[in-house]
């Protein structure tokens, strides 16, 4: 089948190396390369603590499962996609703060530990005050995100998918009722199927644009250099996130959605700079080096990966967090398209 996927994000590029074995397969971007979207300023945190396990039960299943799909992928991928797991401790304002976040997800079966400030101090030696009481969940992982969608449509390609990047489609080719195709501006690429994995921009090329509701949520990253010893585990405390990126470099995620103080993202780096050296003192010459707005796509309901209502042959793969549902909106498409 020819199958055209429009967005060479995490979503797109997952989609497109998992059916690339078996459809004709051609992907467009109008980035210059892939994962250049919001994957490509993602915190990449593959963690299950920022999801309510009551409220949220499929979804919290998914993030439970999400490790052993990702290690799966840096299998095939040559172990290209992270070394290993570095964990991560998560700790509120107070203890009780602390315990009242953990005990759900642990009563769920969560692969995690409430521990001690001994045990934190071994994990995370170069934390100034640890806490008494920290959230470790050890299975935890964090990846660049862009770099992973980056290396899933190379391998696409490698499989013989046709990459065409730069370019930037205009609207979804429809015929009495069913997707015929992608309109770029010099060309019309014809397909069996249109996958729509853009992430934001999902409304803007559905023949009815009211079809599906796709939010979107700013958010900020933050990279920041430095020497020194420092813990190597991502870190999420009352006043920072923060992980290690890279031998002497570190990455923190702060929410734009206007939850928080107005400030400019120069001056929130500039506090989250602050916020970092105050946690972790031993970082000789904390910089931030550069600072990152994207917007993340908030479907409804939190996720949407199957056919476009109206449109036969038209699919959407969209979903918060993109990063780690990305193997299973992925999944549910492929498995839509070989039945
Ligand atoms: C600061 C920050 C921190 C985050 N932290 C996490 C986290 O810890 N864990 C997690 O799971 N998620 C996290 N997220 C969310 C996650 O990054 C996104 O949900 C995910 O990257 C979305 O991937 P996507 O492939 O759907 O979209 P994108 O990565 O945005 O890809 C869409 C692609 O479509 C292309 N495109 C759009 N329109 C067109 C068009 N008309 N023609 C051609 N191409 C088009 C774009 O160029 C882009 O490359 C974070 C996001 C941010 C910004």
């Amino acid at each position: 089948m020819r199958v055209a996927i429009v967005g060479s994000g995490i979503v797109g590029a997952w989609i497109a190396f998992e059916l690339s074995a078996r459809h004709r397969i051609t992907i467009v971007d109008a980035a210059p390369q892939a994962g250049a979207g919001a994957s490509g300023r993602s915190f990449g945190w593959i963690n299950h603590i920022h999801c309510d396990p009551e409220g949220e039960s499929a979804e919290f299943d998914r993030r439970l499962a999400a490790r052993d799909r990702f290690d799966r992928m840096n299998d095939r991928l040559g172990g290209a996609l992270f070394a290993a797991g570095s964990g991560s401790l998560v700790w509120g304002v107070t203890d009780g703060a602390t315990e009242a976040m953990a005990n759900p997800h642990l009563a769920r079966g969560a692969p995690s530990r409430l521990i001690g400030r001994d045990e934190i101090e071994r994990i995370a030696p170069h934390v100034a005050g640890p806490p008494a009481l920290a959230l470790h969940s050890p299975r935890d992982v964090a990846l660049s995100a862009g770099f992973a969608a980056g290396l899933m449509a190379q391998a696409a390609a490698e499989n013989g998918a046709r990459m065409l990047m730069g370019h930037t489609v205009l609207g979804v080719e429809v015929a009495q009722g069913r997707a015929t195709g992608l309109r770029l501006a010099e060309t019309v690429i014809a397909a069996d199927v249109v996958v729509l994995a853009a992430g934001t921009n999902i409304p803007r090329l559905l023949p009815d644009p009211g079809a599906l509701r796709i939010g979107s949520s700013p958010a900020g990253l933050v990279r920041l250099a430095a020497t020194g010893p420092a813990p190597a585990v991502i870190l999420d405390t009352p006043k920072v996130e923060i992980r290690p990126a890279g031998p002497g470099y570190w990455l923190s995620a702060v929410d734009l959605d206007g939850s928080g103080p107005q400030m400019s993202l120069d001056d929130i780096a500039a506090r989250v700079r602050a916020d970092a050296i105050a946690l972790m003192p031993g970082l000789r010459d904390l910089r931030v080096t550069a600072t990152a707005a994207a917007a993340r796509p908030m479907p409804q309901g939190g996720l949407i990966a199957g056919p476009v209502p109206g449109v036969e042959g038209l699919f959407a793969a969209v979903s918060h967090p993109g990063v780690i549902n990305a193997p299973f909106l992925s999944d549910r498409i492929a498995a839509l398209l070989d039945s």
